[in-house]
């Protein structure tokens, strides 16, 4: 096709010919004993990168069951639809429950993250701008405020 147009064909939740990813690339020179922050988490970028028309990227994420992304913020919003399993979405002080076809805005500055259930994947698509500030990683001290509340010990019982 001339003008790029296309289609990119599924088939459980990979797409073709797009690389699945690891989350993040690691920080720094490798050798932190610091944790990462997150656990089984995959990306596919399914659309954006090789697209300078395009404003913005459309993401695949998915967190392997009792997995989660990092806790962080950042400048850009998310909006994201979940598309596979179920788990939970902390938003600032919130934690909701999320599922399949729910619909979720992380506003500019919310504290976020996305955590698996414990049977099965969560999986979701995300569309950020494309250009966009780094995120910056909860310091420990936030990551305490949370995972301490009362709002978090109710819907994860102990600790992380
Ligand atoms: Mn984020």
């Amino acid at each position: 096709m001339t003008d790029r147009s296309k289609v990119i064909p599924s088939r459980d939740f990979r797409w073709q010919g797009i690389d699945v990813r690891r989350y993040k690339e690691q920080d720094g020179d490798g050798t932190s004993t610091e944790p990462a922050g997150f656990l089984g988490v995959i990306r596919q970028t399914l659309l954006g990168q090789e697209h300078e028309e395009l404003g913005l990227e459309l993401r695949y994420f998915e967190v392997e069951a009792a997995g989660y992304s990092s806790l962080e913020k950042h400048r850009h919003p998310h909006t994201v639809v979940i598309v596979r399993g179920d788990g939970h979405v902390i938003l600032g002080q919130e934690i909701q429950p999320v599922a399949a076809f729910d619909c979720v805005y992380v506003a500019p500055w919310t504290m976020h993250q996305f955590r698996a259930g414990r049977d099965e994947p969560l999986g979701f698509l995300c569309v950020v701008d494309r250009d966009r500030d780094r995120p910056q990683p909860a310091t420990a001290e936030e990551r305490r405020a949370i995972e301490e509340s009362e709002e978090f010990r109710r819907v994860f019982g102990g600790g992380s």
